[in-house]
């Protein structure tokens, strides 16, 4: 069958065998098959959809496109965490050398950013020197230093998910089930994780814009998981405004690292931080190494507290590459600009959508494949929703390098802002356990 046989199959909502979806994934790998048709087929599963087996099926055959990490030198569990994908979520930087500190192995496989939201292989190129491509050697030695890697997708590991990724960023098709169920299970399954912790973002700022679709795809991941031999657990978590305050590339590693240290005032009642130790519990628990939630998270705090979890990031820093010293550096911005409130009242709505759009504009992100990103230019957050604020105060402060597209950012930051005469009530960060 023609690629474009099986392109037109699927447009006319249609299943694809499992041969078909094989053979157009390695076609598209050995450049028989073009961009433009794989383009064309994601669309058509972007609009029509792909039952549980074609999600099995796709998975397996991103899994196959390239070898799989083979950690069974750890006997230990391996566990991972992944997002779907937010605005200013920079928490797997911060889960990864926690949950590392308190014991367990964690393999990271990452992506770039994707549509508007941050992705963490951006955020660690933006340290000097930091590999994210490792060799087994490396492997293996860094996680003896650090009990945890993070690399991305590569020319032998899942290199069907390095090609589509970034087709799917440039396509409009990101936001589609089967595909990003496919794109992340593929990742976990290859890295050689047998549990993960899946946050799923729901609301403005995630590619699931309500409860329904984010149940619906942490049901995809947690049954495609099941069929492929790794045990998932998720929560579906509020991604309405950024998270935390920052957004960007270094930016937000600086966010990460005064966290890390200790740096943050009233650290209890900071979203992302009370997010890291949700999720940190339920990979403790996973890993088998505390029997409740509850005895996860104070194991959590405690490393978090005591800067065990800072060590251990520095220590996967160094192993990976990157300059311990160039996380301290100041940003390097040519220009910046102040959003204020524009009248005195109580924050309603912060639209990460539209935030993360502004953080793609000034280059945070990319419109093309090969576009090159600016990973100085970001943006501050200095108000959450909820909070008071008055006419004139700074609510965001957008820093960046090229300045020809400034008023664009600036217009998706002014419109993203709602305030109120009456004071909001704030709903909590996890929406859902799954
Ligand atoms: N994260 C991924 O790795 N893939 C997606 O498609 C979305 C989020």
């Amino acid at each position: 069958m023609r690629a474009v046989d099986v392109i037109i199959k699927k447009r006319d909502g249609y299943e694809l065998s499992n041969s078909e979806i094989n053979r157009l994934i390695n076609g598209y790998l050995t450049g028989e098959i073009s961009d433009y048709q794989v383009s064309a087929l994601l669309m058509a599963v972007f609009l029509n959809g792909f039952s549980s087996r074609e999600t099995a099926a796709l998975t397996k055959s991103m899994i196959a496109s390239g070898r799989s990490l083979d950690l069974s030198y750890i006997p230990a569990k391996k566990v991972d965490k992944h997002s779907t994908g937010g605005v200013g979520d920079k928490i797997s930087l911060i889960l990864a050398p926690l949950v590392a500190s308190c014991g367990v192995t964690v393999p990271m496989i990452s992506g770039r950013g994707l549509g508007h939201t941050g992705g963490t292989l951006d955020k660690l190129q933006s340290i000097e020197g930091y590999k994210i491509y490792l060799s087994d050697n490396e492997i293996k030695s860094t996680l003896e230093n650090c009990n945890y890697f993070m690399q991305g997708q590569s020319d032998d590991i899942v290199p069907a998910d390095k090609k589509i990724y970034a087709l799917r960023d440039v396509t409009g098709t990101v936001e589609s089930i089967p595909l990003i169920t496919a794109s992340i299970l593929s990742k976990k399954i290859a890295e050689g994780s047998n549990s993960l912790v899946m946050d799923i973002k729901c609301g403005s700022g995630a590619f699931m814009k309500d409860l329904e679709s984010a149940k619906k795809l942490a049901l995809s991941i947690k049954d495609t998981g099941r069929e492929l031999g790794i045990e998932v657990a998720a929560v579906i978590t509020k991604m309405d405004e950024p998270l935390g305050r920052t957004v960007g590339n270094f930016i937000e590693i600086k966010e990460v690292v005064e966290i890390l240290k200790n740096e943050r005032d009233n650290c209890l009642v900071d979203d992302e931080i009370e997010l890291t130790l949700k999720l940190a519990s339920k990979m403790l628990v996973l890993a088998g190494t505390a029997g409740s939630e509850e005895e996860a998270r104070d194991i959590a705090l405690m490393n978090l507290k005591n800067g065990n979890a800072y060590k251990y990031f520095l220590r996967n820093i160094e192993a990976q590459g990157g300059d311990i010293k160039s996380i301290e550096y100041p940003l390097k911005y040519k220009y910046s600009r102040d959003i204020s409130a524009p009248k005195s009242g109580y924050l309603k709505k912060m639209d990460a959508y539209k935030i993360g759009k502004a953080s793609v504009v000034i280059g945070c992100g990319r419109n093309r494949v090969e576009d090159d990103i600016d990973n100085q230019a970001g943006v501050e957050v200095f108000c959450k929703v909820g909070d008071r604020v008055s006419k004139g105060d700074t609510l965001l402060k957008i820093y960046y390098n090229r300045a020809e597209s400034i008023e664009e950012a600036v217009s998706y930051c002014d419109s993203s802002l709602e305030i109120s005469d009456q004071p909001i009530e704030i709903t909590k960060n996890v929406l859902m356990e799954i």
